[in-house]
């Protein structure tokens, strides 16, 4: 789960780590009041999505009175925001965060992540802040130092010092950026975040080094005991398929391909979507609809399939061991009717009641095709999208 900049730089500002004063606003009215209480003379008012990019799209502006953060405010919320990280149709701008002008003599670049091929958070920290990482790392991977931390000490001062010296800080910089980098690690720990990326840390005018943009994502399952981060969920940020299906408590993530699948056990549906990009064809999302599912939940899932605009054929591979072949059958035929399915259906069953669930689905009058196995649904599925395109 993604949270706003506003609210990681607040959770951060608990541990330890220094940023702006700021305060979020939801109308124009309420921008200007929080810029009265910041006093100023420098304001910077920036568009709040779950997406980056947003000075260069016009979703950070500089401002030199409150006047102008009442303007600046009222631009920003209601548009629809464009980032290189949106897609073309951009995103409803809902809040917008106002915070003190930051004197910046430097920006720098910190990332952590947990890192999986080492089991530990690892920092990632570069001289080129503003700049994406992604970029650095595929143009100038030289510049990007990377520092694990051995989770059996935690985090210790010269870890820190070694971030601090590779970004070229000197005097009193280091110690700033000691405690800086400390207090970020145990946020991390602490909250069981699996990404804080802080684009750019800044060096001001005087010294201090400061989180001027947070970016922060955490490990939903570690959500249950984190009650307080949960409640940080902007709903208006998420997939509404994704939400959707999590009300029918169906494992669904929209991927960009044009192959819809519906599998049982998320294994399975690895494995679905490996073998259809074997045989040529790319997956439209992950769907696992578990192991106890009924003709409801699996005529949900085929309707939040076939949302996606992208989806040119289905296919539905099952393996019936708690679940029933029969009961999907049924869910399919009545899910493919309620909805007119006009794309191409392939659907593979085995295990309990297979004969059932294959008879249900020859006798439904729907052009659906059958398959015997992994291989033969995926090479089916492919063939049918290409022809019917
Ligand atoms: P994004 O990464 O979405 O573009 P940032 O928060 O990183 O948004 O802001 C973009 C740029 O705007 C920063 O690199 C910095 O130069 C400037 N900026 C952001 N916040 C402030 C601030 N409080 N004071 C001064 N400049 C700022
Ligand atoms: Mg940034």
């Amino acid at each position: 789960m993604n949270i706003h900049e506003y609210q990681a730089k607040s959770l951060l500002a608990k541990y330890g780590v220094t940023v702006p004063k700021g305060g979020v606003a939801y109308t124009s009215e309420e921008a200007k009041t929080v810029a009265q209480e910041l006093g100023g003379p420098v304001w910077v008012v920036k568009a709040q999505i779950h997406a980056g990019g947003r000075g260069k799209g016009g979703g950070v502006k500089v401002v030199k009175s409150t006047e102008e953060v009442s303007a600046a405010a009222k631009a920003m919320i209601g548009m629809q925001l464009v980032t290189h990280q949106t897609g073309p149709e951009g995103k409803e701008v809902k809040r917008v965060y106002i915070e003190d002008g930051c004197d910046i003599a430097r920006e720098l670049y910190l990332g952590a992540i947990i890192d999986r091929a080492k089991d530990c958070v690892t920092f990632m920290a570069s001289t080129e802040g503003g700049m994406e990482i992604e970029e650095v790392a595929a143009k100038t991977p030289e510049k990007i130092l990377m520092v694990s931390i051995d989770p059996a000490t935690g985090i210790m001062p010269f870890h820190a010092r070694k971030i601090a010296f590779g970004l070229g800080l000197e005097g009193k910089q280091v110690g700033a950026a000691v405690k800086f980098i400390m207090a970020l690690y145990r946020a991390i720990v602490d909250t069981d975040a699996s990404l804080v990326e802080i684009n750019p840390l800044v060096v001001t005018g005087s010294g201090n080094v400061i989180a001027l943009d947070a970016k922060m994502n955490f490990d939903d399952n570690a959500l249950f005991r984190h009650k307080d981060i949960a409640e940080l969920r902007d709903p208006d940020e998420e997939d509404p398929a994704e939400l959707e299906a999590a009300q029918y408590d169906l494992n669904y993530i929209k991927l960009d391909g044009n192959i819809g699948c519906m599998v049982n056990g998320a294994g399975l549906a690895m494995a679905t979507m490996d073998i259809i990009q074997l045989n040529g064809g790319t997956p439209a999302n992950f769907l696992d609809v578990g192991g106890g599912a009924t003709k409801e939940k699996v005529t949900e899932a085929f309707k939040i399939i076939l949302k996606d605009e992208n989806v040119e054929g289905i296919l539905v591979n099952i393996f019936g061991g708690i679940m029933r072949c029969d009961v999907i059958a049924e869910g399919v035929v009545a899910a493919a009717r309620e909805v007119a399915l006009s794309v191409p259906l392939v659907v593979r069953l085995e295990g309990t009641n297979v004969d059932l669930g294959k008879k249900i689905l020859a006798e439904s009058g729907l052009p659906i095709l059958s398959a015997d196995d992994l291989g033969d649904a995926a090479e089916k599925i492919v063939k049918a999208v290409k022809e019917a395109a």
